[in-house]
């Protein structure tokens, strides 16, 4: 790090799953890349006051804060990151929008297609760097999968079948948490749904009409872990849709979240008409090609230095790249942005057409019927 570099101070708001991940990738986006700024890393807070200044200390975080208004107003605080429950994104990158600072927000967005529509309205009026955490589109191969889009290797691309599977909710005695809340969340399609369609805006470009069909598996669940008191479920534990792109393509999405034997299954298959290309997030250093003419089926590409994104880490192929490593690219992609270095990544704007497309898959699956995008 040069001292004689512009400083940009981080703050970084929650210390579960996530905040830990963001930490740990601007630790590691700090000393992989030669960044055009020196990161520094101010504060952290949590509604966990003590919570926050343990995490502060050991992540190494100058000051820590119970209340996260405090972090916002800091001086010394360019760069917000919100890795709090969904429903709290919305007013807490809206102060940071307000106070004239980056945002750096997971996913989704928001847990309204109304409040998504606003968060990108003040994005735009603030006229500051904005990212939502759609991770998965940092990984190499990924960005490998779409230069084979775009430059027409797979021919003309007919369809899209994607799904995005876990089972961390099989269990019908997994305790509610605020995942399980309309209000805070939105089930399996806002939790997981939303990364895959994120993925296929980002490979296929914009959808054009959703059909649907959503349901809730488990009716109820204990109020916590070894509760005897049963809350009612009401969001989708899994979600199925057809998909009908602009380009032509049709797809398939399905979202689930009790998927038994599935603990990160981000897949695709995407057909042209000169081959296929196929993905999963639990395989993330592989593609799997197989073009016409190819008569032994599929090949498997394998992630190696030849990909920047990978060279960035290792100089040997096969080595592999993780998950903290995909959200370290992330954040090196928007420090750059911030600093008028190419646009990488999912900004506010995108964001609100991932949720304006989950809005109208919603909409479908509630009306059973095709929903056009121009409707939501
Ligand atoms: P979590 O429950 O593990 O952590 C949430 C944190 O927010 C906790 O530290 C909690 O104390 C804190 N918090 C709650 N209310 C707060 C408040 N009022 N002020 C300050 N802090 C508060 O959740 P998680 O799994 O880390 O998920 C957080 C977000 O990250 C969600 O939006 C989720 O969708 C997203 N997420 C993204 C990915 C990804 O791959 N991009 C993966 C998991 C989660």
């Amino acid at each position: 790090m040069r001292e004689s570099l512009p400083v940009l101070g981080i703050g970084l708001i929650g210390t579960g799953f996530m905040g830990r991940a963001h930490a740990l990738a601007f630790h590691s986006a700090r000393s992989t890349f030669d960044l055009p700024v020196q990161l520094k890393l101010v504060a952290l807070a949590d509604a966990d006051a003590a919570r926050a200044e343990q995490c502060a200390n050991s992540w190494g975080f100058e000051r820590s804060h119970g209340q996260w208004e405090h972090l916002i107003n800091d001086p010394a605080v360019h760069l917000v990151a919100i890795t709090t429950p969904n429903h709290l994104h919305f007013p807490m990158a809206m102060a940071t929008l307000e106070a004239g600072k980056t945002v750096y927000c997971e996913k989704p967005l928001a847990v309204t297609l109304q409040q998504a529509d606003q968060m990108q309205r003040a994005a735009k009026k603030a006229g500051v760097v904005t990212r939502a955490g759609y991770n998965y589109q940092h990984n190499p191969m990924i960005v490998l999968a779409r230069q084979m889009i775009d430059s027409g290797e797979l021919g003309q691309i007919v369809s899209f079948q994607g799904e995005f599977s876990e089972d961390f909710m099989g269990d019908p005695m997994a305790a509610w948490s605020w995942r399980c809340e309309a209000a805070h969340a939105g089930g399996a399609l806002a939790d997981l749904g939303s990364h895959l369609l994120a993925m296929a805006r980002y490979l296929l470009g914009d959808v054009e009409s959703v059909c649907a069909d959503s349901n809730t598996v488990h009716a109820s669940r204990p109020a916590s872990t070894d509760s005897q008191q049963q809350r009612p479920i009401t969001i989708d534990d899994q979600t199925h849709a057809l998909l009908r792109f602009a380009n032509g393509a049709r797809g398939t999405f399905s979202s689930s979240w009790l998927k038994h034997g599935y603990k990160n299954h981000l897949s695709f298959e995407i057909s042209g008409t000169q081959g296929t290309l196929a993905f999963d997030q639990e395989r993330l250093n592989e593609l799997r090609l197989c073009r016409v003419g190819d008569r032994d089926g599929f090949q498997r590409l394998l992630a190696g230095p030849s990909l920047p994104g990978y060279a960035a880490f290792c100089p040997a192929p096969g080595h592999q790249l993780g998950y903290n490593e995909l959200k370290t690219l992330e954040v090196h992609a928007l420090i750059q942005a911030v600093c008028g270095n190419g646009n990488d990544g999912a900004d506010f704007e995108e964001a609100w057409q991932v949720e304006r497309l989950a809005a109208a898959i919603r909409l479908a699956a509630r009306e059973q019927r095709w929903v056009a995008l121009k409707e939501v």
